[in-house]
Parts: structure tokens; C-alpha cells; sequence
């Protein structure tokens, strides 16, 4: 129970990595709001690319100790043909999103003089054909959060980033469908480019991120942890 008292704030957390990690919070004793672009069983609206909506729930929530800032979104295309609001859209939903609701969280952070902040970042920041848009995001995230790091550290409040490899979710089979292949097939394929032969669970960036978010971590401040199986 290493969140007991601790309330934590999960976007993007209807599914995949996100529901993974507001569940694995929750069970070890956190208050987890959960939000996304849809309220749901558990699951509070909120589109964080909104600041109006952003400020407006955060307020409501008052209190916050952890902020796990999962929502994104892929639309891949190679660069001579993609739209501009595909690279708006992903830059707003992987970047822009994050920088509101740091914003929004260090309100309350900066006064309790703690918190814990995760950004989720991705293997694709170090280059990825037909990403521009999601590298270009997720390659920020890393320098938000080594920047974020050093303004909010005097207030004990530690700040990083998870770049996972290929996790398996409904992210990740859409984007199998988009190159016409199946998920299982998709899969295959990236677990032989992986040292360790498969491809990730949710649950198994969950509980980086909650390591992250812990107090066992708290020496541990503007990193990016790569959770791939071992790629390079
Ligand atoms: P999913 O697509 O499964 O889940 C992402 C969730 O974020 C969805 O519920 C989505 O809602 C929600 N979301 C999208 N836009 C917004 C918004 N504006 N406001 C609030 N919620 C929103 O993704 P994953 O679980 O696979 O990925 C989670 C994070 O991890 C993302 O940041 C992703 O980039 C990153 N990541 C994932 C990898 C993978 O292999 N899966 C690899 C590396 C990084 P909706 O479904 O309605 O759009």
C-alpha cells in the first residue's frame, strides 16, 4: 500500500497503458482519478488538450500527489504527405497536453511541497519512419520533463519519463490495421527486432511508472527510463 494518502491524477486512462496504471495505483492504495476523452465506468471527461477543461478539473480535484500523464494519440503518415492537423493533433494530444495539465498539477504540488510527476514518452522519440509528429512529441516530452525537473526539484517534486517500446494495445493494433496486417502478425514482427523476443504488456509499464511515482524513487528525478525489452 506505498500510495496510502496519495491522490493520483491518470490521463488517458480508459485503456492500455493508462487503465493499466490507474489500476495498479489504486491497488496499492492510492486515490486515483482517472481521466479521458470520455467519462466512463470510473473515468472522469476530460480532454487534456482543453485548458479550459484542464483547469476547470484539476481545480475540482484540489489535492494532487501524482500526475501520470499518459494520453496520446499516433496519426503516422511520411512527411510529403501529411496533413498539417496531424501534426497539430499529435503535438497538441503528446505535448501541448502535458504542459497544461504540469501546469494545472504544480499549482497544488509547489504549495504541499511534493510530487511526483510521469510523463510517458516513447522508443519513437530517437527517430521512427512515417512518426514525424509523434517523434517530434515524444522527443519533447523528454525535454519538458529534464526541464520541469529542474524548476520543480527545490519543491521535492521529481519529474520523468517512461519511453516504452511496442506495448500491446489498442493503439499499437490500429496501427497493425493501418500497414494491413493483424495484430498477432504485428506483434510477431516486433518481438523478433526485441532482445527480449516479445512484445510489452500494459502492466509492465505500469509498474515502472508507479516505481516512478513512488518514494522508493525519490532520488531519481529528470530521467527517461525506456521500458523495450532490451532494443537499442
Ligand atoms: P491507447 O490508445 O490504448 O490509450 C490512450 C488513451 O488516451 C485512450 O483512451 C484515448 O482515448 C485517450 N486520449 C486520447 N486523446 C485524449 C485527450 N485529448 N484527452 C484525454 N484522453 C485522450 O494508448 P496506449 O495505452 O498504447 O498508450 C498510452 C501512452 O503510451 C501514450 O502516450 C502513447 O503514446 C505511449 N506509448 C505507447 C506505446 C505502445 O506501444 N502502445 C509505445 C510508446 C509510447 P480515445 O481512445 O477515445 O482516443
Amino acid at each position: 500500500m506505498r500510495f496510502e494518502g496519495r491522490t493520483a491524477v491518470v490521463t488517458g486512462a480508459a485503456q492500455g497503458i493508462g487503465a493499466a496504471t490507474a489500476e495498479l495505483l489504486r491497488a496499492q492504495g492510492a486515490n486515483v482519478v482517472a481521466l479521458d476523452l470520455k467519462a466512463g465506468d470510473g473515468v472522469v471527461a476530460c480532454d487534456v488538450t482543453d485548458k479550459a477543461q484542464v483547469d476547470e478539473v484539476f481545480a475540482g480535484i484540489g489535492r494532487i500527489d501524482i500526475l501520470v500523464n499518459n494520453a496520446g494519440i499516433t496519426r503516422d503518415n511520411l512527411l510529403f504527405k501529411m496533413p498539417y492537423d496531424e501534426w497539430t493533433a499529435v503535438l497538441q494530444t503528446n505535448l501541448t497536453s502535458m504542459f497544461l495539465c504540469c501546469q494545472a498539477a504544480q499549482r497544488y504540488m509547489v504549495k504541499a511541497r511534493y510530487g511526483r510527476i510521469v510523463n510517458l514518452s516513447s522508443r519513437s522519440a530517437l527517430g521512427a519512419r512515417g512518426q514525424a509528429n509523434y517523434a517530434a512529441a515524444k522527443a519533447g516530452v523528454q525535454g519538458l520533463t529534464a526541464t520541469l525537473a529542474i524548476e520543480l526539484g527545490p519543491y521535492d517534486i521529481t519529474v520523468n519519463a517512461v519511453a516504452p517500446g511496442y506495448i500491446a494495445t489498442a493503439m499499437t493494433a490500429a496501427t497493425a490495421e493501418r500497414v494491413g496486417s493483424s495484430p498477432e502478425e504485428h506483434q510477431a514482427l516486433a518481438a523478433e527486432r526485441t532482445p527480449l523476443r516479445r512484445v510489452g504488456r500494459p502492466e509492465e509499464v505500469a509498474a515502472v511508472i508507479a516505481f516512478l511515482a513512488s518514494d522508493e524513487a525519490s532520488y531519481v528525478s529528470g530521467q527517461t527510463l525506456y521500458v523495450n525489452g532490451g532494443a537499442r
